[in-house]
């Protein structure tokens, strides 16, 4: 059984080529027993919490949070905390995967580094609250968000879409956050990646696909989808000499173990 565990399904109905019933079908199809709708904007924080409840039976979980490429105004930030009281309030926190992602994005910089990491800040301070787990998004931005998650302690927390070697994991790792690896392991000159991926212990590790984005071998180029995380997993298993079975149990273990969501 496979497991997505951060996907935007928002944006892959969106693009205008695939239904929401096709992306449900193809992952049931494929054996995915569960996706995890990421929310990255004010927006979309009610359609996935909506879309969470319309396919609980169908292992949809949601995220709530503000991607550091969006902007977070202070409203913007108390209408995420309202949110998240709500689901609580309403006790669906058995489909409620955690805040983010959040995080800090110096690569695009659509927002300023002060509004992202004020944003970030608050964030921490949310899922602290709410004791679930952060979802956090870096990118040319190691030094800065490792500081943050230094200083805040979240607790639990997940570092998505890894791509860094196996010293920048074992940095995560000390923070006591799980790692999770994306379709770009699949890749054939990732060799960090590799080494980073064989070196982080199974009982941390969640894979992921981020689609539509970042599109694993053999499929790579093509749109992302959430089924394609079967990819991702079979190359691990691969990587690291491990039977897929094994891969398939811990990831799910983990996926139980850092949040409410089950
Ligand atoms: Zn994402």
């Amino acid at each position: 059984m496979y497991i997505d565990t951060h996907a935007h399904f928002d944006l892959c109905i969106e693009d205008g080529d695939i239904t929401e019933e096709d992306l449900l079908v193809e992952m049931e199809e494929s054996g995915t027993a569960f996706g995890v709708q990421i929310s990255i904007d004010v927006k979309g924080l009610r359609w996935s919490y909506d879309f969470a409840k319309k396919h609980r039976d169908r292992g949809i979980r949601f995220s709530l949070g503000i991607h550091p490429s969006s902007r977070a105004t202070e409203i913007d930030l108390e209408s995420l905390a309202a949110l998240t009281e709500e689901v609580m309030v309403a006790g669906d926190i058995d489909l409620f995967f955690g805040i983010g992602e959040t995080g800090l994005d110096y690569y695009r910089m659509h927002q300023p580094a002060a509004m992202q990491q004020r944003s970030f800040e608050f964030q921490i301070g949310l899922a602290q609250h709410h004791g679930v787990p952060v979802i956090v998004h870096s990118r040319e931005a190691m030094d800065d968000t490792v500081a943050i998650l230094k200083r805040l302690k979240p607790g639990k927390g997940i570092m998505h879409c890894f791509s860094g070697d196996s010293t920048a994991a074992a940095g995560i790792l000390d923070l006591g956050m799980y790692i999770s690896f994306a379709g770009n392991l699949t890749y054939k000159n990732a060799h960090e990646l590799h080494d980073a991926a064989k070196y982080v212990p199974l009982d941390r590790m969640l894979l992921e696909t981020d689609a539509p984005f970042l599109t694993p071998v053999p499929f790579r180029g093509k749109k992302n989808r959430p089924h394609y995380v079967s990819h991702t997993y079979k190359f691990l298993a691969q990587l690291r000499g491990e039977k897929l079975s094994s891969i398939e149990d811990a990831v799910y273990r983990n996926f139980l173990a850092v949040s409410g969501a089950k």
